[in-house]
């Protein structure tokens, strides 16, 4: 089915929240479009890693969804498969960049063969605090299903997901349990999870794709009241900059500096993320350059 996006409706690239209003249930329904083909567009990607990437993006964007501060999730894929390293970010207000580092001959489409051997650590890192990684193995031939792994196995709120990409856009569902509030009996928080996660089940990649996040509710939970709450924006934002760019660079010994500058004049830096140049002068070095050897970093 040819489905004309543009005129069909307007470009999404939002995640909203949804909550059952008789269960202590919450949901999250994310759509990228532009956001997912900007990204794509910096590099050349395959078909197969193109989707991959979008399916992390929305996992990474749902995820961050359940984050209760400033800060960013990350989910990083390392594998001994076609795509050596794959990486989804997603910041506190939808901001989300990614990269499939080392995928430029990866042709397959299969996720077994792109992530072989792989494990994937998904990183909380606030703006204040500590960094939280959790690790496990990318298992069960999809980043949902390693998800659901995951949320399994941790002592976290249960949780699934259920993710969609077709390398034009990218979508996720997300449901959560939250804390016991309207109903305290264990058994029917169970029961009141398992028929939202069986109804979840039904859901098909076509339909998280194609559906407004309404539609979608509607299909799947009719018989639940839910209430669905406005649209968050997402966008393609990548948080590299001069003085990121920079600091980097001040981990680095000034003789090794100097060495750089004498061979090639200038020191010249790409984002990897957004191919953005940074270039620096020796001018604009002149503190680094003096400065006595970097500290050790831990
Ligand atoms: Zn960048």
């Amino acid at each position: 089915m040819s489905l004309d996006r543009t005129n069909a409706s307007p470009a999404t690239d939002s995640s909203r929240r949804f909550l059952f209003e008789q269960a202590d249930i919450r949901g999250e329904i994310v759509q990228l479009d532009s956001s997912l083909r900007e990204i794509l567009a910096v590099h050349q990607y395959a078909p197969g890693v193109q989707r991959l990437l979008g399916e992390f993006l929305a996992a990474a964007t749902l995820l961050s969804t359940t984050l209760k501060f400033e800060g960013r999730l990350i989910l990083q894929a390392r594998s001994g498969g076609q795509i050596p390293l794959l990486m989804a970010e997603c910041s506190s207000d939808l901001q989300i960049r990614g990269i499939a580092r080392g995928a430029q001959l990866a042709t397959a489409e299969d996720f077994d063969q792109l992530l072989a051997e792989g494990t994937l650590a998904i990183t909380v890192e606030p703006l204040k605090g500590k960094r939280y990684q959790g690790i496990v193995p990318l298992s069960r031939h999809s980043l949902a299903a390693s998800l659901d792994a995951y949320f399994e196995q941790s002592e976290q709120l249960q949780t699934r997901l259920w993710l969609a990409c077709d390398s034009q856009s990218a979508s996720g569902l997300l449901l959560q349990q939250l804390p016991a509030q309207l109903n305290r009996d264990p058994q029917l928080r169970q029961q009141q999870w398992q028929h939202v996660c069986t109804l979840g089940e039904t859901v098909t990649p076509d339909e998280l794709l194609q559906l407004p996040p309404a539609d979608l509710l509607y299909r799947l939970y009719h018989e639940d009241p839910v209430r669905l709450f406005d649209p968050r924006p997402v966008a393609f934002q990548c948080s590299c900059s001069l003085q990121r760019s920079r600091n980097a660079l001040s981990a680095i010994a000034p003789g090794e500096l100097e060495d750089i500058l004498r061979e090639q004049g200038s020191i010249n830096m790409d984002c990897e993320f957004c191919n953005q140049q940074y270039r620096f002068e020796r001018e604009d070095l002149a503190d680094l350059l003096r400065a006595g050897p970097a500290p050790t970093l831990h």
